[in-house]
C-alpha cells in the first residue's frame, strides 16, 4: 500500500531532502511541574519526550549546534546554501511559558532563509486563544504545524498513563487549531499497557474521523526507557510488548484506516538506546525500517 511519509512530502514541496533541526524553548510541562501532576506521563522520560535539543544557548547558538550535527551527516554533494531544515520544537510543552518570549522565538526561527518550516509539539490544554490566533498569522509561505501527544482516546488508559486531561479538551484544540487554519499532528503510540490492537484501531478510526481531515500523525512504538514509571510497572507486572512482526501488523492497521492524505511523520519513533530496557529490537533503526517497509509494501 502506498502513504505519504513526511519526507516525501517535504521533499515534493521543497524539492529536496529537508533536515531536522532539534530546538529548545526551555519551557517545562504543567504535567511535570505540579500544575497537573509531579509524575508525568509515565513513559515521558527526563528530556521529555523529545529528541536531543541543547539547552541554555541562544536561539542562534542552537541553530548553529544543531546545523552542526545535521549537517555532518548530509552528503556533500548537497552545498550548504542549499540545505533546507525544520524547526522542531518537540520536547516538553513548547507553549506553556512566556507567550511573549515564545511568541517572538516562533517569528524568529521562520526569518532564518535556511529554515522552511516548524514544528511545536504542546498540549491540548496548554494553548490559549492569543497563542493560536498568533500562530494562525504566523508565515503561511513556510511550513508549519502544531503537535498534540494524544497518545490514546481511551479515558481508563489516559488515566493509567497520567496524560492529566480528558478528550474533550483535545477535541476543543483540534476544532480551535483548525479553525485558525494551522496543520495539526497527532501523536498516537502502539502498545500501551492494558490496550488491544482492536483498541489502537479504535483511536485511529477516530483520527481518521475528523473534521477537517488530520493533517499528519505520528505513530509511536511504545518503548519503556530507564527512569520512568513505566519502567518500574514493568519491571513489578511485565506487560505484553510486541514483537517487530506484530508491531508491524499493527502499524499497518492502522495505515489501512487512515485517510489517504493524513501525512505519516513516523511509523516507530526512536528510544535513546542507553535508556532503552524494552523492546531490544528497536535499537536496530536500520533492520525495523526496513521490515516495516518490506511488510507495508505487500499490504
Ligand atoms: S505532556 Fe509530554 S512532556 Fe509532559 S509529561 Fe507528558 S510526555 Fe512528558
Amino acid at each position: 500500500m502506498n502513504y505519504i511519509s513526511l519526507s516525501d512530502y517535504l521533499k515534493s514541496k521543497y524539492g529536496t531532502k529537508v533536515y531536522k533541526l532539534s530546538l529548545s524553548t526551555g519551557c517545562t510541562c504543567p504535567n511535570r511541574d505540579g500544575t497537573i501532576s509531579y509524575g508525568g506521563c509515565i513513559f515521558c522520560s527526563e528530556g521529555g519526550s523529545g529528541d536531543f535539543a541543547a539547552t541554555g544557548m541562544d536561539l542562534d547558538e542552537q541553530i548553529a549546534y544543531a546545523r552542526e550535527k545535521v549537517d555532518a551527516k548530509i552528503p556533500a554533494k548537497i552545498p550548504a546554501n542549499e540545505r533546507k531544515y525544520i524547526a522542531y520544537f518537540q520536547s516538553f510543552t513548547n507553549t506553556y511559558g512566556d507567550e511573549a518570549y515564545l511568541m517572538d522565538l516562533f517569528k524568529r526561527v521562520l526569518d532564518y532563509p535556511e529554515i522552511v518550516g516548524l514544528s511545536i509539539g504542546t498540549r491540548p490544554d496548554c494553548l490559549s486563544d492569543e497563542m493560536i490566533d498568533f500562530l494562525g498569522n504566523l508565515n503561511k509561505d513556510k511550513e508549519f504545524w502544531v503537535e498534540l501527544g494524544l497518545q490514546t482516546i481511551h479515558e481508563s488508559t489516559a488515566k493509567l498513563i497520567n496524560r492529566g486531561y480528558e478528550l474533550p479538551v483535545f477535541e476543543d484544540a483540534y476544532k480551535r487549531l483548525t479553525n485558525a487554519g494551522l496543520k495539526v499532528v497527532v501523536h498516537v503510540i502502539l502498545g500501551l499497557p492494558g490496550e488491544s490492537d482492536d483498541d489502537i484501531i479504535e483511536t485511529v478510526k477516530y483520527l481518521a474521523k475528523l473534521n477537517p481531515t488530520l493533517f499528519g500523525i505520528k505513530l509511536q512504538l511504545l518503548h519503556v526507557l530507564k527512569g520512568t514509571k513505566l519502567a518500574e510497572m514493568y519491571e513489578e507486572n511485565p506487560f505484553r510488548i510486541y514483537e517487530l512482526d506484530e508491531y508491524c501488523e499493527i502499524v499497518g492497521r492502522c495505515l489501512m484506516a487512515l485517510p489517504k492524505e493524513t501525512i505519516i511523520h513516523r511509523l516507530t519513533g526512536d528510544g535513546p538506546k542507553k535508556l532503552l530496557i524494552a523492546p531490544l529490537w528497536s535499537g536496530n533503526k536500520k533492520l525495523v525500517m526496513n521490515t516495516m517497509r518490506s511488510y507495508i509494501a505487500k499490504l
